[in-house]
């Protein structure tokens, strides 16, 4: 699903112009598409009857979970795969592409009403994008499914209808990643082919939903009444990814994606006793962006937020999986290092340092202005691990900020480094 780049009001005349083209575009195409099916006339089996049951359970199964979804929806607004195409793909194999559309229009519909409106910032636009995407998809799909099963594929399956069903379940799949990959593409800055289509876990929890919708049509031509093995089978998937994003959105900085500081605290403190244990050093970095008011003063707060992102994408890029970044507060921010000591800490923290220097970042979205140069001052404190007295993290928090402020002294745009006790 197409998400919030940031807290800024989501009107789409409002939103740049590639992201405005990108919604029109798919939102049209999608009109398109059902006009087009709709001309060519119901297709050759279709089963009205059995697709309002589908429907009707894609609601029921959605009711079930609207709290959690509302939730979720205000405390994140990352991409997240929901139910509804299990019921959007099973409709369209069984009563085709125009009554999948209905289908995704109603679900959507129903989402909107239940969860997308209680959420400040989600504009109608977004939920449109949203159902033209699966629409688009679900009219893409069934466009390869005809010709290779025109008596339609759920009414009679064969041995090859194996085979037309993992391509409606790819093509469904990759047309809905491209339109919401390009809606992604045109409204932020910063790419990453996971941040454009999702990583991997959302993309096998996706085409699972697709499995399944392809198992409803099948199953529910059949016997309609052992559909309803596959309901709650489809509330506990849906739930299990709903809690798990939820557990994600709490312990996270909306804002940069990094940990906020209560989650980061409690695994820093987890860490450093775990290295107390094993005498493994660690290193607490404490950084700070230099002269950041005079960015917000001069480019407007919002492009201060785009620099945060982007610090905190260097960040994430620089340390490994298992070292803990967090937002310490502001432009503020916190690494927990784990079994490196003074040196390999300092040179962490250098090419952080450096990789922030290196930061090309334009206020203007079209890139017709030179980029704001952004500096950072870290402060590095380190336990070796071997020294009697219990070190805690409040004493490496307190000894990394000491050092950040006289780095901070000494000119910014450097690090200064050392043993918690040791002297600057
Ligand atoms: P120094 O080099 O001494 O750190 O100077 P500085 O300007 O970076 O520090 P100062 O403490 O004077 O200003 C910090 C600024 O950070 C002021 C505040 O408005 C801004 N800030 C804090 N949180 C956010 C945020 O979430 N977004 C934006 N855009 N600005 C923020
Ligand atoms: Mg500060
Ligand atoms: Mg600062």
């Amino acid at each position: 699903m197409l998400r919030r780049s940031s807290d800024r009001k989501a009107k789409l005349r409002d939103a740049p112009r590639p992201v405005f083209a990108t919604v029109v575009l798919i939102d049209f195409l999608a009109l398109a598409l059902v006009l087009c099916w709709l001309w060519a006339g119901p297709p050759a089996g279709a089963n009205l009857g059995r697709s309002v049951l589908i429907v009707l359970g894609g609601l029921a199964s959605a009711e079930l979970t609207w709290r959690l979804e509302r939730q979720r929806r205000q405390l994140s607004d990352t991409p997240h795969v929901n139910m509804s195409s299990v019921a959007i793909l099973a409709v369209t194999l069984v009563s085709g592409p125009v009554a999948g559309s209905v289908a995704a229009a109603i679900l959507y519909l129903h989402l909107w009403w239940r969860a997308s409106r209680w959420t400040s910032g989600i504009d109608p636009y977004r939920a449109v994008f949203n159902t033209s995407a699966m629409i688009v998809s679900a009219c893409a799909s069934y466009g390869v499914v005809h010709p290779l099963a025109p008596g339609g594929v759920a009414s009679a399956p064969s041995e090859t209808s194996a085979v037309v069903l993992l391509a409606a379940i790819a093509t469904f799949w990759l047309v809905n990643s491209l339109a919401v990959g390009a809606a992604i593409a045109a409204a932020e800055k910063l790419r990453s082919i996971t941040g454009l289509v999702g990583g991997w876990s959302a993309n096998a929890l996706e085409i699972v939903t697709l499995f399944l919708g392809a198992i409803t049509a099948v199953v529910i031509q059949l016997r309609p009444w052992l559909t309803l093995f596959l309901l709650p089978l489809i509330y506990v998937l849906h739930r299990s990814d709903s809690v798990k994003h939820l557990e994600i959105a709490a312990s996270t900085d909306r804002k940069t994606g990094l940990l906020n500081m209560e989650t980061w605290r409690c695994l820093a403190e987890a860490g450093l006793k775990k290295a107390r244990r094993h005498h493994v050093p660690v290193a607490v970095v404490m950084l700070d962006l230099d002269f950041f008011k005079r960015i917000n003063d001069t480019h407007g707060h919002l492009f201060g937020d785009d620099v945060l992102r982007a610090v905190a994408h260097v960040l994430s890029s620089e340390v490994r999986r298992t070292d803990l970044v967090g937002r310490f507060g502001g432009e503020e921010f916190v690494v927990f290092l784990a079994d490196v000591d003074l040196v390999r800490a300092t040179e962490i923290a250098e090419r952080i340092r450096s990789a922030v220097a290196a930061l090309e970042i334009s206020p203007s979205t079209d890139g017709t202005s030179s980029a704001v140069p952004v500096r950072i001052t870290a402060g590095v404190a380190c336990d070796d691990g071997y020294s009697d007295d219990d070190v805690d993290l409040s004493q490496l928090l307190l000894a990394a900020d000491n050092r950040l402020f006289f780095a901070k002294g000494q000119g910014r745009d450097r690090i200064n480094a050392g043993y918690t006790r040791q002297a600057r």
